[in-house]
């Protein structure tokens, strides 16, 4: 066992292109996307907007973009959000909704990260000047925050049936939607039908270096490509980075079953552990757990750092571990054996 790889479990966006995505990358036909001249850019949005069944799709350096773009589209200032207190948008997006679209911000509790159409019915404003009008509600699958957890897309149906009622929009933040698509058998198709925008990344467990894909219909991602040219997002011939995204696609999906085995793995062997006050459910690649007292959390962090194996702290006692396209087996099982002599 080579004890001295570099094991890196602090997300799952830190793989490296492997050679077969560097060779598609290095052979793409690229042309300056500003001018809407690059092929493989183009070939990108088109093949995502039929995966899911969208009219239309746009090619964003980042998630972050996406989502903000997405909101910024759909919102007026002075209107509000609707999400969950987890949400990647309200916590990990440098408060874009106040700076970039101005606006207010509705949190809902949801259970790790899901909450239901009636939390969303009992949260839509009255419609009098004295309350901010209600107008978008974001969905998260999975739930980084909390987990890695995904949603029972009965419940999305009713929430589709609420906002439909009170002619609101639905935007999903999809950064791992594929990761959920895996486990529930589910096809994108289904989740294009029910949402106006979808945010998807490719540089999470797709392994590409950068990348995040909107969808939407056509008169969306127009304003959406005005908005990106604001946002400073506009490209040239980032064809070299869209070559990559569609490598990922046709050849990095089915695999994200792996990540969440290994992830599960982990998780086994943690619960056991005298260190451990609780092991979050494992439903995909994230691992959420607890310390108890007898093992401080930035003791812990520390220990397995020297050791070569990286994590985060993600709240008070609590460690995140994501896995990922470059966690190997023999990774595993150094994880394993290393967490259960601590
Ligand atoms: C990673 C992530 C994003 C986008 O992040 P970027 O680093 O900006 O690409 C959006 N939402 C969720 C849930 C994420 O985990």
């Amino acid at each position: 066992m080579n004890m001295n790889l570099f094991i890196d479990l602090r997300s799952d966006t830190v793989t490296r292109p492997t050679t077969g995505m560097l060779k598609a990358m290095m052979t793409a036909q690229v042309g300056d996307d500003v001018f809407g001249e690059d092929p493989t850019v183009n070939a990108l949005e088109k093949k995502v907007a039929e995966i899911f069944g969208k009219q239309a799709a746009i090619y964003c350096p980042s998630g972050t973009m996406t989502n903000q773009i997405a909101i910024n589209v759909h919102v007026r200032p002075g209107d509000e959000v609707i999400c969950d207190q987890t949400a990647h948008v309200y916590n990990f997006e440098g408060g874009g909704i106040a700076r970039n679209s101005s606006a207010s911000v509705r949190l809902l509790q949801g259970d790790r990260g899901r909450y239901t159409a009636d939390d969303v019915l009992a949260n839509i404003n009255p419609d009098n000047i004295h309350a901010a009008r209600t107008k978008l509600v974001e969905i998260e699958n999975t739930v980084n925050k909390a987990g890695g957890s995904y949603w029972d897309i009965n419940e999305i149906r009713k929430i589709k049936e609420v906002t439909d009622k009170y002619k609101l929009k639905l935007h999903l933040d999809g950064a791992r939607l594929f990761n959920a698509l895996v486990e529930t058998g589910e096809t994108p198709k289904q989740y294009g039908e029910l949402f106006d925008s979808i945010s998807i990344c490719l540089s999470k467990g797709l392994g590409t270096p950068v990348g995040s894909v909107l969808l939407g219909t056509e008169d969306f991602i127009k304003e959406a490509r005005r908005t990106r040219k604001v946002f400073g997002g506009a490209m040239r011939q980032a064809g070299f980075m869209a070559a990559a995204g569609l490598y990922a696609l046709e050849n990095n999906i089915s695999r994200l079953k792996e990540d969440h085995q290994q992830a599960r793995a982990i998780a086994d062997v943690l619960s056991k552990q005298s260190y451990i006050e609780t092991v979050n459910p494992v439903q995909t690649n994230i691992l959420v757990f607890k310390l108890n007292q007898s093992m401080k959390d930035k003791d812990f962090v520390k220990i397995l750092g020297e050791k070569n194996i990286h994590c985060l702290t993600f709240g008070p006692q609590t460690i995140r571990m994501v896995t990922h396209l470059d966690f190997t087996d023999e990774m595993l099982e150094i994880v394993k054996k290393t967490i259960s002599r601590l």
